[in-house]
């Protein structure tokens, strides 16, 4: 562990305190240049007595703006303190949890995981451009039908097609003959560069892609790719609950990795995390973004340094022992309801690592589903599935009186 160590709240509360210090202070000195301040004392409370016992909220109503990526060059000095801890913050990503060697990365909070996938797939698309003069209807984005609506979202922004590869009914995954066939078919339709998403745990099943499985096939096609994780869901679980290195940057053809802070962490909403091998983000460089001190190399622009914040201090409460602890109590969890659902004979899906079950919608009525609020894999058609996911607040306490419904039901 290089930076992740379980800190007690006084030193996270020091800590947060030294870099609000290192900050611009719009009270202490005359700034007459930037378009911010911090929040609106008419409206939000600033007692000291109130916000010293609260680093988070301290540092929403101060303000900081982190602009740009903090992992490479020069940044805005006026927010300088708070910035370092979202480098640290990344740091704890990058090399702790998907080992990836010192300093061989760059990465930012970013709104979310739709953003820090459309950030990887912008920089891919780039690349192509760049380097093999690949028009944009010879590039193509990868990814299997279980992946999340942001992958067609960000071929629509950037003007790429998509191509996507059928899994398997029961078992959720990619086989080698139909990611050939997809390949086949894009190549087909004149495609020759390819920007694959590999799942560490979709939305709906929590099912994993295996990426070699789509490195032989490009490999086997002699065609160009590039891969880029979604670890939205499953970045903060699946490390912790497998021990494969795959998906984590100790495999050579993973590039960049998506992170989502605001699910399985608990922090507030607006905590993405992108992660990419360090040089690759330069492929996004804003050379126009002048007012800003290091350029921009982010998607976002403005955005708050409360949020990295708040994911560092969440981390730090745990550190890395009791943030696994965590992971397998939930996992446990969901082996309980895995082994209820088996002595029912009711069919459902659930990988190994994964804290999701997703349940065949025959077992399950619409009014069971809405009375224990489960989520559908479609609102618009007949579902087929309904997926329950065992978060922090899901005790087997809370899942003994449905099983006992369903156990009814059936
Ligand atoms: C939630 C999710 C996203 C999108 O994340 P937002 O934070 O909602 O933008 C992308 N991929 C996967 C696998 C997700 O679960």
């Amino acid at each position: 562990m290089q930076y992740w160590k379980k800190l007690t709240n006084s030193e996270i509360k020091e800590k947060v305190n030294k870099a609000l210090a290192q900050n611009v202070d719009y009270h202490e000195r005359s700034i007459l240049g930037i378009p911010a301040s911090h929040l609106d004392e008419n409206v939000f409370n600033m007692d000291p007595a109130y916000l010293n016992n609260a680093p988070f909220l301290k540092t929403m109503v101060d303000n900081p703006n982190h602009i740009g990526c903090h992992t490479m060059g020069e940044s805005e000095p006026f927010f300088a303190g708070t910035q370092k801890l979202e480098k640290e913050l990344i740091g704890i990503v990058a090399e702790d949890i998907l080992l990836c060697e010192p300093e061989q990365y760059d990465g930012y909070v970013a709104s979310g995981g739709t953003e820090a996938n459309i950030q990887a797939i912008w920089i891919y698309r780039n690349i192509f451009k760049k380097k093999f003069h690949a028009r944009y209807d010879e590039i193509c984005l990868l990814c299997s039908e279980d992946s999340h609506y942001s992958m067609p979202k960000a071929g629509n922004l950037l003007n790429l097609d998509l191509e996507y590869v059928t899994v398997t009914d029961d078992a959720r995954e990619i086989t080698p003959e139909n990611v050939a066939e997809a390949i086949h078919s894009a190549k087909r339709k004149g495609k020759k560069y390819f920007i694959v998403v590999a799942n560490m745990m979709t939305t709906m099943f929590g099912s994993v892609d295996c990426i070699e499985t789509y490195t032989r096939a490009l490999t086997d096609a002699g065609v160009e790719f590039r891969i880029h994780v979604d670890g939205a869901y499953g970045g903060f679980v699946y490390p912790f609950s497998t021990d494969n290195e795959e998906m984590t940057f100790r495999n050579p053809h993973v590039s960049s990795v998506t992170l989502d802070a605001h699910k399985m962490v608990q922090a507030p909403f607006g905590t993405g995390i992108f992660i990419a091998r360090k040089g690759l983000i330069d492929n996004v460089f804003t050379n126009e973004a002048q007012y800003v001190s290091g350029l921009d190399a982010t998607l976002i622009g403005s955005r708050s340094g409360a949020n990295a914040i708040a994911v560092w201090m969440i981390l730090q409460t745990y550190g890395p022992h009791d943030w696994f602890e965590k992971i397998h109590i939930l996992n446990y969890r969901t082996n309980w309801l895995c082994n209820q659902l088996k002595e029912l004979k009711v069919d459902f899906y659930r990988h190994p690592s994964s804290n999701i079950v997703a349940i065949r919608a025959r077992h399950i009525s619409k009014e069971l589903a809405h009375k224990y609020g489960l989520v559908p894999d479609s609102h618009n058609h007949h579902p087929q599935w309904y997926k329950i996911v065992l978060m922090e607040h899901v005790h087997v306490d809370h899942l003994m009186p449905f099983v006992e419904e369903l156990r009814e039901k059936l």
